[in-house]
């Protein structure tokens, strides 16, 4: 824990004045692939494991209903934003897409067979993607609209993010309105860090190694 208060304050001097005195931490995972052209081996890999799912669901049948995601807060989004979705490498060629997740989005999409079901995500796959993250996991974050993509993929909080959401004393959730320090790491390094506004992440410079203080 003294690391990482170490590691805010190596950031301080790029705060504002009334910041500095709100300064709270938020430490999470930072996405570090690289983007490259989603490979024709990877798209195929993707389709056959989705025409497989398809299979197996009964198009006359109406799937449980689901509820809409809800938005995500401020800080969520600020998180992820500045980790650049770290988490996303689990989606792997899957991208968490089962036949449960499937049967739910014909009922809801008033989709009634399986071409159609598989057109939709086809023609979503994005050209470039993070190098063997998730085919979807693009530079802009997720190329599936919310709805489209798997409940855990709507309501997954790593353990950084959790911890902060989350009193820890007394699992009451925590005012949103503080703006934390977020802090991009991998090992000891700071990769990114931004300031949770509003208006989305600022960035914020880095000190000049980036590494946490000891
Ligand atoms: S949940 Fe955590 S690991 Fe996943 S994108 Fe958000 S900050 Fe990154
Ligand atoms: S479908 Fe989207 S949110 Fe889910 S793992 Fe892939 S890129 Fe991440």
């Amino acid at each position: 824990m003294q690391a990482l208060a170490n590691s805010a304050a190596a950031l301080r001097p790029r705060l504002k004045g009334e910041e500095k005195c709100n300064l709270r931490n938020l430490v999470v995972p930072a996405n570090t692939r690289r983007l490259t052209r989603l490979s024709k081996r990877r798209r195929n890999a993707f389709e056959a494991k989705m025409w497989s799912d398809l299979e197996e669901i009964d198009f006359s049948a109406t799937a449980a209903a689901t509820t809409t995601p809800a938005d995500v807060s401020d800080v969520s989004r600020d998180a992820c934003g500045t980790c650049r979705g770290f988490c996303c490498a689990w989606g792997g060629t899957h991208a968490f897409l089962g036949k449960t997740t499937l049967a739910r989005i014909a009922t809801e999409r008033s989709i009634t067979n399986h071409t159609e079901l598989a057109t939709l995500y086809f023609d979503l796959l994005p050209e470039r993607s993070y190098s063997g993250s998730c085919v979807f996991h693009t530079q802009r974050g997720c190329a599936l609209p919310r709805d489209l993509r798997a409940d855990i993929c709507n309501s997954f909080v790593c353990g950084g993010l959790q911890a902060y959401l989350t009193d820890e004393s007394g699992g009451r959730p925590q005012p949103q309105s503080a703006g934390p320090v977020i802090m991009a790491t991998t090992g000891d390094k700071i990769i990114r860090a931004a300031r949770s506004t509003q208006d989305g992440p600022a960035a914020l410079r880095l000190p000049v190694s980036g590494r946490r203080q000891p």
